[in-house]
This record gives structure tokens, C-alpha cells and sequence, in this order.
């Protein structure tokens, strides 16, 4: 199965070698406006390749995007002194307005799984500007929170996070939701599982790991600057799952008609994911407090997404 990468930048290399590593790709091709950048991260990861699986790694032009199964957009340019948010949106959207119309060129019926941050506005803007079905343009959305909150989970708990069932919802960023009430570990109910192995998720516990996950990428930026291999293994496992039309549960970000009474807005719950993108949407069961906190990160992103100039 053919990948694509435009925008060949620290997520989108570390996701070009996720995929190599695991040999979930039978060919990946980088894209960038810089191509020298390309090619030098492609020759890279390539010279990794022998080591582990038979990926193709290359770099190319958007001709050679065609037949591509999934196109990562990772490109984007960063904050500049004294820029706004929304002005960062601005020219990210002008961006993504070269970018999209290039790849959709070339390669119509390809599924778009965008990276690039803001990730839900951008998700909001790619559907926007391709035209393609929802289900077909996906945002990496909270799968790396998700996986943060699971990992802080297990390591309290001493299992496993793949035995950790939880779920990040919302925005990926400041106003996202931890899901604790309809948490399991195993098959049984968060808690129930906690006080039984003797771990009780306190107040302070459960403070603790919220500040872990909401706080991880400011943590990590502080110490090396930006952060791009978990978000490059979770790019690579949302691409497994359309990949291998696995039917796994993620949670990503795709617009969705409705969320909490709020419409046509691009964030994450989880999602069944196969060879056709989000095959459907799951609301889980929230408590009160955790369905106001979603209402309140769905209308931040709707006004957020609204704002920006097509
Ligand atoms: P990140 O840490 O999010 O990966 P980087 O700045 O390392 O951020 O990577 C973003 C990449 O996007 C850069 O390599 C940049 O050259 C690329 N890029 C920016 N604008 C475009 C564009 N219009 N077309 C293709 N690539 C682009």
C-alpha cells in the first residue's frame, strides 16, 4: 500500500519512519516545498529500511503522490513573534489551500489524515476545501492524548496500557476531555479495578494524571524544542487500521454533524476506523460534569474553525 507525506518536517519523517519500521507501507513518498529536506529524510529513513521490513522510502513531487492509499498532511509553518492564533490559522489554511488541491490532483480517491495543528480546525479546513465525504478526511485528533492517558493509567494501575481503555475527547489541546467515568481496564470498571489491585485513583491521582496528559507536548517542547515520535507512531497506527481495513477504535477527529447539540464540528470521539476511513461514530456515556467540558471544547473549536478565511 502506497503512503504520501507532504510536509517532510520532524511529524512528518517520524511518521514515514513509524510506518517503515512496522512495514505497514509497501512505499512511502515525501513531499515538501523543500525538497532538499525530502530527499535528505528520505535517504535517511531508507538506510533504516534494510534493518526491518522492504518499505520503499522516497522522496517525489506531487506527481508521484498518484495511487497513493493515504495522503499524511504534515506541512505547516510555525508561530512567528508576536503572530496571533489566528493569524497562524490564516496561513496554514493557505497552506493546506496549495496543498489539498495538489494531492487531490493527482490522487482523487485518496483518505487524507491530517497532522498538522491546530489538528481539528485543519481537519475542519481540509473536508472544507477537498470536498471529499467526512469519513474520508481524518484528523490525528486526541489519539496521542489518548495513548498518554492510557500509558499514565497503566503505569498507576501496573498493567499493560493496551489493557487500559480510556479515551481523550474534544479538542487535541488545552479544552480536551478526559473520559475517567467510563473507563475499564480489562473488562472491569475503572475504579473497581483499582480498588482491587489495591491502586485507589484518589483526587491527587487522578489530578497528577490529568496534568500529565494535558500538559505532555508543553512539558516535551520545553525540553527539545517540539514533539513528533508518538504523534508519528499514532499517525502509523490510525494508517494500520485503514491499511489492513482492521476496524480498530480510535479516537480521532473527522467533522461530525452533531456532538453534544453542536453541529458541523471537526473533534475526537471514538471512531471505527477501516479500508473506507470512519466507517462510525461512538458517544460514550458521560457524566455531567464531562458532557458540560465537552460541550464547552466542541464550541470553542466550532468558533475556532468558523474564523478562519477560506
Ligand atoms: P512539525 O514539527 O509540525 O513537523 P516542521 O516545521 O518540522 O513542523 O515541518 C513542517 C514542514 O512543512 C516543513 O518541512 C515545511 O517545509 C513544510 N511546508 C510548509 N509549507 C509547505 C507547503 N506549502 N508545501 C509543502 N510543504 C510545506
Amino acid at each position: 500500500m502506497k503512503v504520501g507525506i507532504v510536509g517532510a518536517g520532524m511529524v512528518g519523517s517520524a511518521a514515514a519512519y513509524a510506518l517503515a519500521m512496522q512495514g505497514i507501507a509497501s512505499e512511502v513518498v515525501l513531499v515538501d516545498k523543500d525538497a532538499d529536506l525530502a530527499l535528505a529524510q528520505a535517504e535517511d529513513i531508507s538506510h533504516a529500511v534494510p534493518f526491518v521490513s522492504a518499505t520503499t522510502v522516497r522522496a517525489g513531487s506531487y506527481r508521484d503522490l498518484d495511487g497513493t492509499f493515504v495522503v499524511i498532511l504534515a506541512a505547516g509553518v510555525n508561530q512567528k513573534p508576536g503572530e496571533t492564533r489566528l493569524e497562524l490559522l490564516g496561513r496554514n489554511a493557505a497552506v493546506f489551500r496549495e496543498v489539498v488541491g495538489e494531492v487531490l490532483a493527482v490522487s482523487p480517491d485518496t483518505i487524507l489524515l491530517i497532522a498538522t495543528n491546530p489538528v481539528d480546525v485543519m481537519t475542519h479546513v481540509a473536508t472544507r476545501l477537498s470536498g471529499l465525504p467526512a469519513r474520508r478526511v481524518i484528523g490525528s485528533g486526541t489519539i496521542l492524548d489518548t495513548a498518554r492517558f492510557r500509558s499514565l493509567l497503566g503505569r498507576h494501575l501496573g498493567i499493560a496500557p493496551q489493557s487500559v481503555h480510556a479515551y481523550v475527547l474534544g479538542e487535541h489541546g488545552d479544552s480536551e476531555v478526559l473520559a475517567w467515568s467510563n473507563a475499564r481496564a480489562g473488562s472491569l470498571a475503572l475504579v473497581s479495578f483499582a480498588d482491587q489491585v489495591g491502586k485507589p485513583l484518589t483526587e491527587e491521582v487522578r489530578a497528577a494524571i490529568d496534568d500529565g496528559v494535558r500538559n505532555a507536548a508543553y512539558k516535551i517542547i520545553k525540553g527539545k524544542g517540539s514533539t513528533y515520535y508518538g504523534i508519528g507512531a499514532g499517525l502509523a497506527r490510525i494508517i494500520r487500521a485503514i491499511a489492513l481495513d482492521q476496524r480498530d477504535i480510535l479516537s480521532v477527529s473527522i467533522v461530525t454533524p452533531e456532538v453534544v447539540g453542536i453541529t458541523e464540528v471537526a473533534l475526537s470521539i471514538p471512531r471505527v476506523i477501516g479500508a473506507a476511513g470512519v466507517l462510525s461514530d461512538l458517544m460514550p456515556e458521560l457524566d455531567v460534569a464531562e458532557a458540560s467540558a465537552l460541550v464547552r471544547s466542541a464550541t470553542i473549536l466550532k468558533e475556532s474553525a468558523d474564523s478562519v478565511p477560506l
